[in-house]
């Protein structure tokens, strides 16, 4: 079990057919796919990623998907511009995967500075009962200040619950931040 699994699992429990969706930091695109998978021909998976390749790899690999799939090469913390206001406060799950990309550039990094940006406009962008997985990588160059002030961030906000998950036997592994929005 990984916990790329783990955050699937736990935001399959929320998202129907129809659902909408956001990956928020689109990387190879298999947190796409999987939201895709979930949401199904009727559904909705809105995308962002700063590098092209990352949009290039994601729309292939969802080209036999039938969702409707829109990504949008721009930072997550501009998510807000980009998703149509009807969709505000109905969007039943957001995933982040934080640092850089494995096997490319690694200074294309997610910063903490864009990240709190981009979870505040995803917490408003949820609907209710939505929830938001968050991937940090502390074992990461400078993932560590970054996971610090995501959780610190997240245990200043109101109306939510937060749990996180951690491997405890292997060294430098990345802890799964888990939040659903209440009312
Ligand atoms: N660390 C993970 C993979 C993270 S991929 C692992 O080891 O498996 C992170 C992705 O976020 C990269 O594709 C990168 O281009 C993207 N990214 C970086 N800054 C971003 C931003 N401001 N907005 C959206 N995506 C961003």
């Amino acid at each position: 079990m990984r916990l790329t699994e783990v955050a699937q699992t736990w935001l399959a429990e929320r998202l129907e057919e129809g659902d909408i969706a956001i990956d928020a930091t689109l990387g190879n695109g298999f947190d796409a796919l999987f939201l895709a998978n979930q949401v199904g021909e009727t559904g909705y998976v809105y995308g962002f990623d700063v590098q092209q390749d990352a949009i290039t790899s994601s729309l292939e690999r969802l080209k036999d998907t039938t969702c409707t799939h829109q990504y949008f090469l721009a930072g997550h913390e501009t998510m807000k511009e980009y998703i149509p206001t009807h969709h505000h406060g109905k969007i039943k799950a957001i995933m982040f995967n934080l640092g850089w990309l494995p096997n490319s550039d690694k200074s294309v990094v997610t910063k903490a500075e864009t990240t709190l940006i981009a979870l505040k406009q995803s917490l408003e962008l949820l609907a209710p009962n939505g929830r938001l997985t968050v991937m940090v990588y502390p074992g990461h160059e400078g993932g560590d200040d970054e996971a610090k002030q995501v959780i610190q961030w997240l245990h200043q906000q109101q109306n939510v619950f937060i749990q996180t998950s951690e491997v405890t036997n292997k060294p430098q592994a990345p802890i799964l931040i888990h939040v659903e929005k209440h009312l």
